[in-house]
């Protein structure tokens, strides 16, 4: 029987490794106006999407990533009505965020309408409830051009990029950061995907330090995606209100009961806390950039 052909995730080339994913379908591969998209069906992880050999989501684990960066910012803010998603093209982390009744208004900036496109055809499970919601909106534009020009303002930012190549790259600078907290209300939260720290420490160290130059708070949370390689993400956190992230269990908790509890597989009020407790190597990357 012919081999089966084997998908590498290329992201950590560099580190002398590749994991390579077994393929039992392609579903969809094409060169879009900004990266290469490929979508293929792996007998375990089930639906993997992977854009310039970056794993982006895999139907077997989305939901420890799409949970964490939308449950922690809007629940830490406790009263959350307007929401913006930078990138997020699968709509896994919207779907999400529509869970929660008080936002009144969520706004997705994606750069590559292709992603959606496929994501309406092959992630339903995502894009179904968002696109059927009156409160979803899908802008298809560069993060960086939007939030240097919107008048709007939000209370809760979700930086859901690919890594800091290619087209994601700009979303990792000082321009981005600082055209985000243009467009912050009062006591907004701001969070991003900031990469595996063992494998990519500048990464977040480089965003930590650039979140401290202008927000009174500057740090991360962290969660295990297991196919983002490499033990423990790092989601990015910034903001004003340095209460948010010192938040008690009860607290959350009781927004989370006034939420109406609506099911989760990762993510609870202990969880939540938790996340900000740091293993040390990772709180030494935070504090290095506190000394910068
Ligand atoms: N969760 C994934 C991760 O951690 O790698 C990211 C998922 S999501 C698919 C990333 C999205 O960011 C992609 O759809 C990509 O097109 C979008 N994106 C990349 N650069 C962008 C930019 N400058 N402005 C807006 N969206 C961007």
């Amino acid at each position: 029987m012919a081999e089966r052909r084997r998908i590498p995730e290329t992201l950590f080339d560099d580190f002398g490794f590749r994991m390579t994913y077994e393929v039992e379908r392609v579903l969809y591969e094409m060169h879009t106006e900004h990266q290469h998209l490929v979508l293929f069906e792996h007998p375990f992880f089930g639906k993997m999407l992977m854009l310039d050999g970056a794993t982006q989501v895999t139907t077997k684990d989305e939901f420890v990533y799409h949970e964490m960066m939308s449950h922690v910012p809007i629940f830490a803010h406790g009263s959350a009505k307007d929401v913006l998603i930078v990138g997020g093209g699968d709509c896994g982390i919207a779907e999400e965020v529509l869970k929660h009744k008080t936002v009144k208004r969520l706004t997705q900036v994606e750069i590559d309408a292709s992603v959606v496109e496929f994501a309406k055809e092959h992630f339903p499970e995502f894009t179904g409830p968002v696109f059927a919601d009156r409160r979803f909106e899908l802008i298809i534009d560069d993060g960086m051009n939007y939030v240097a020009k919107t008048e709007r303002r939000f209370d809760v930012i979700i930086v859901d990029s690919t890594d800091p190549l290619g087209p994601g790259k700009v979303l990792f600078s000082d321009e981005f950061y600082a055209g985000c907290r243009r467009c912050m209300s009062k006591g907004a939260v701001m969070v991003t995907q900031n990469g595996v720290p063992i494998l990519q420490a500048d990464e977040l160290t480089d965003s930590v330090s650039k979140f401290l130059r202008l927000f009174a708070d500057g740090s991360c949370y962290v969660a295990a995606i297991p196919t983002y390689v490499g033990g423990h993400m790092a989601m990015g956190w910034a903001t004003d209100n340095t209460k948010l992230r010192r938040a008690s269990v009860k607290t959350i908790a009781d927004r989370y009961r006034k939420a109406g509890r609506f099911p989760t597989k990762y993510w609870t009020p202990e969880v939540h806390i938790a996340a900000f407790a740091l293993p040390r190597f990772i709180a030494e990357k935070v504090a290095k950039a506190k000394r910068r």
